[in-house]
């Protein structure tokens, strides 16, 4: 999941597929080529940056501020429409980068760019693979 740091990585990203497999599960690159410049697919329904409860206690002011908006934003929504299958309250969709690519969730980290999730999503939005 973003790119002044995102495309310099190797691994990470967020993926809807897996999110609840993880965090430790590994996935085998398939398609090393790729990059996340411009994709932030992974990030598309996240609704809220995937933070263990133990990593929100780490975030700092202003980051955990942002957060909370976010997921208050979220919260309403849901409340609204039912449901909050919504992109990443974190990413930015005009750059389809992560507004706080340093503070990302671990689960984010750990999502790898070429992997069998990664390349699935892309491939059901459209994208290069
Ligand atoms: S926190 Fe950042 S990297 Fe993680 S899902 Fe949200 S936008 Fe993507
Ligand atoms: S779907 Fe893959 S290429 Fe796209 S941002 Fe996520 S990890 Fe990067």
């Amino acid at each position: 999941m973003a790119f002044a740091a995102r495309d310099e990585r190797t691994t990470t990203m967020t993926d809807t597929a897996t999110i609840n497999d993880r965090p430790g599960q590994q996935h085998a690159i398939v398609t090393p080529q790729l990059s996340c410049d411009g994709c932030g697919v992974c990030c598309l329904h996240m609704a809220v940056p995937p933070f263990d409860t133990s990593e929100i206690d780490m975030l700092p002011a202003e980051i955990l501020e942002d957060f909370e908006a976010v997921s208050e934003t979220r919260r309403l929504q849901y409340a609204a429409h039912g449901t909050d299958y919504t992109p990443c309250g974190w990413l930015n969709m005009v750059t389809r980068q992560c507004r706080h690519y340093e503070h990302r969730p671990e689960v984010c980290r750990d999502f790898e760019v070429g992997s069998t999730p990664c390349v699935g999503m892309r491939t059901d939005a459209g994208f290069a693979v």
